[in-house]
């Protein structure tokens, strides 16, 4: 067993467990804090100390997903985040304040793999797509198996301004959008997606991927579209894997 501190932080919510490695499997509760507003580096690297010490996680390895382009431990856009990540070290400076190996990779990449690994997506060649519905809309790209990391299909232009800001759950929430309103979004959405990149399959995750009964009838795609099995956790598991594999 190779033990790893996951830590997955959102624009919401910063959530971490101790996962094991080799089977994908969280082997501690889950803790959860919410994300400060605003979401300064000071502030949020507090929370990531506090998780640190509520695991008594001191020295071993740690996988942090971060909701941005992260370029050699560099954190390149700041899209639900304070300005201050724009070109900060985001990778030494944890290293720094939790006294520990940290690898810090953009959230959805970090979700992506641990559905690639360890959930549906292991089964799923050719061009596999992944999306978490959250705070933002994060991406992570496969070809049989290999990521393309740093994708940002949230961030497509779309109407007045990128696909996120419809098709997010925080615009769902926000806007206070019927199920049938919103799914009706996401399907535009996934279809604009299609004829972009032409996928093979499509998984969506974050934490309304388990609301997926409430939507599915508004997805119309003639390619499959489903939830991810590991759902809300995969940003944990993902972020502790790419801390051992060095993705
Ligand atoms: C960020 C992405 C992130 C996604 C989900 C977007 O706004 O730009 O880097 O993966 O939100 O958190």
């Amino acid at each position: 067993m190779s033990k790893v501190l996951g830590i997955d932080v959102g624009g919401t919510g910063i959530k971490s467990a101790i996962v094991d490695t080799v089977t994908g499997e969280m082997i501690t509760e889950r803790i959860k804090y919410k994300t400060p507003q605003p979401a300064t580096p000071d502030d949020m690297i507090e929370v990531m100390k506090k998780l640190v010490l509520d695991h008594e996680w001191f020295g071993g390895k740690i996988g942090v997903g971060f909701p941005s382009i992260i370029r050699n431990g560099v954190s390149l856009s700041a899209s639900n985040i304070d300005d201050q990540w724009l070109n900060f070290p985001v990778e030494q400076r944890l290293n720094d304040a939790l006294g520990a190996e940290v690898t810090v990779v953009n959230d959805a990449d970090a979700a992506g793999l641990a559905e690639q690994q360890f959930g549906k997506g292991k089964n799923i060649d050719g061009l596999l797509i992944f999306l978490t519905l959250g705070t933002g809309i994060g991406s992570a790209v496969f070809k049989n198996g290999v990521l393309l990391p740093n994708t940002e299909l949230g961030h497509l232009k779309w109407k007045d301004s990128i696909v996120e800001k419809y098709a997010g759950n925080k615009a769902r929430e926000t806007e206070d959008l019927s199920w049938k309103e919103w799914g009706k979004e996401v399907n535009k959405v996934l279809q604009y997606i299609h004829f972009v990149l032409s996928p093979d399959h499509i998984l969506l995750g974050g934490g309304v991927s388990k609301k997926w009964e409430n939507y599915k009838k508004y997805i119309k795609l003639d390619i499959p579209v489903e939830p991810s099995s590991l759902l809300n956790n995969a940003g944990i598991v993902g972020a502790a894997y790419a801390a051992v594999t060095k993705t």
